[in-house]
């Protein structure tokens, strides 16, 4: 049994409306039969509105992939919580690999995300994760060690409670290459212990993810360990038979 609590799909720049409405179909079908797990889809920004109307009341949660910690004003381009609530998101991703190295999301303005992000009572999905040199020289834990510290800096145990840990390996991402399920699970004890160390109580009812090339035959193996309470899925989540598949597999 997985009993993995919590299954987020990010789109990245992909999709389209005709993709959310058959997601939005088939996540319907199934997501009665899977339990107590929460499944997010987190499509592009344009896609939210309609995700959320066809979604919003059958269990299944909105995310967003990135936000911007500005409550409003000259930001060009960008996006407020307050433009999220408004459509019903409740999750939204921060630090992703692919923002932290393509567009400037340093840790500090991950810090200032998260912290953006629980106040205004969202779940905050921080991501961290080493790069392949990182873990060939045996850094994984000082890397995902400062990202946790540099991220959390600011945070309340309040504050705390609306946040979701998801490890991804970046070697990981995209790359068909997965961590094994002991791999993962190594580092997502020590995320844990540190959560706990950080937040006490609260911190032991955080959860963490991986994410990395999980696919419907390697989703069920991976969220069998102890401490991998589900996933963040790229590329599957795309298809709607493998995205269902892997929100079974956490059943
Ligand atoms: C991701 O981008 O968060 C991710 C895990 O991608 P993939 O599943 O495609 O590796």
């Amino acid at each position: 049994m997985a009993n993995a609590s919590l299954v987020i799909g990010n789109w990245k720049m992909n999709g389209s409306q005709a993709l959310t409405r058959s997601m939005a179909d088939a996540l319907r079908a199934a997501v009665p039969s899977c339990g107590d797990t929460k499944v997010v889809v987190c499509p592009p920004y344009t896609l939210l509105a309609e995700l959320t109307r066809h979604c919003y009341y059958d269990g299944i949660a909105v995310g967003a992939q990135n936000v911007n910690a500005n409550e409003n004003g000259a930001h060009t381009g960008e996006v407020s919580l307050t433009m999220l609530k408004e459509l019903a998101v409740e999750y939204v991703i921060v630090g992703h690999s692919e923002r932290r190295a393509m567009y400037g999301d340093d840790n500090s303005a991950v810090a200032a995300k998260v912290t953006a992000v629980t106040q205004a009572k969202l779940n905050a999905v921080l991501c961290v994760g080493e790069d392949k040199q990182q873990y060939d020289a045996g850094n994984t834990w000082q890397v995902v060690e400062q990202q946790l510290q540099a991220a959390c800096a600011e945070l309340t145990p309040e504050q705390a409670a609306k946040l979701v840990v998801a490890y991804e390996p970046i070697w990981a991402i995209g790359t068909g290459e997965t961590a094994t399920p002991a791999q993962a699970e190594e580092v997502h004890a020590n995320i844990r212990q540190w959560l706990v160390k950080r937040f006490a109580a609260i911190g032991e009812k955080i959860e963490i993810l991986y994410g990395g090339s999980v696919k419907a035959d390697n989703a069920a193996e991976l969220f069998a360990q102890q401490h991998i309470d589900g996933g963040l899925i790229g590329g599957a989540s795309l298809k709607e038979d493998q995205f269902v598949a892997i929100v079974q597999a956490a059943q």
